[in-house]
């Protein structure tokens, strides 16, 4: 049986991976304003993603026999100044729901909740990819600088991305 402690905590961590999605959704929108297209797909995959990260929650709640509680989504900013602005708030973002998992761990171990614990490794690995994937793209905005034609040509680098289902998802199919 799942911890009423255990179980609160990933309700929580439910909300804060759906809030990630509506802050890249949010994101996507600006960068799209912006004519930026493939900062507005790179965010359009994020958002995916956060959704996924929810929901690979949600699956294991029900699979332990636990309860989702879904509560209301704070707002999100609409307006960044520009792309690098975007990519910061991203990596300061994803530091803290690197620490939100840690904290789980903390919790699973607390609990002697080994099963939590092994579903929460997936994640530990997953934010080590976010907070580098995000640094990766600030190192290349700060090496442009104001430079447009590098702008465009990371835009179209980013444009290339495409979505692919995590893998605790695609092995539930
Ligand atoms: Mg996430």
């Amino acid at each position: 049986m799942l911890s009423e402690k255990m179980q609160d905590a990933l309700n929580a961590q439910i909300n804060a991976e759906m809030w990630s999605a509506y802050l890249y959704l949010s994101m996507s929108m600006a960068a799209a304003d912006k004519g930026l297209k493939g900062v507005a797909n790179w965010f359009a995959i994020q958002f995916k993603e956060e959704q996924d990260h929810a929901q690979i929650f949600i699956n294991y709640l029900l699979s332990r026999g636990g309860r989702v509680k879904l509560a209301s989504i704070a707002d999100v900013e609409t307006e960044w100044d520009n792309a690098l602005a975007m990519f910061e708030q991203t990596l300061e973002h994803e530091k803290k729901v690197t620490s939100l998992i840690h904290n789980l761990c903390a919790i699973a171990a607390e609990e002697r909740d080994v099963a939590t614990a092994n579903r929460l490794n997936w994640f530990v690995d997953e934010q080590v990819e976010e907070e580098e994937n995000a640094r990766d793209i600030i190192d290349q905005l700060r090496m442009i600088g104001d430079d447009r034609l590098g702008l465009y040509m990371i835009d179209k680098e980013l444009a290339a991305r495409v979505y692919t289902t995590p893998s605790p998802l695609a092995t539930a199919e």
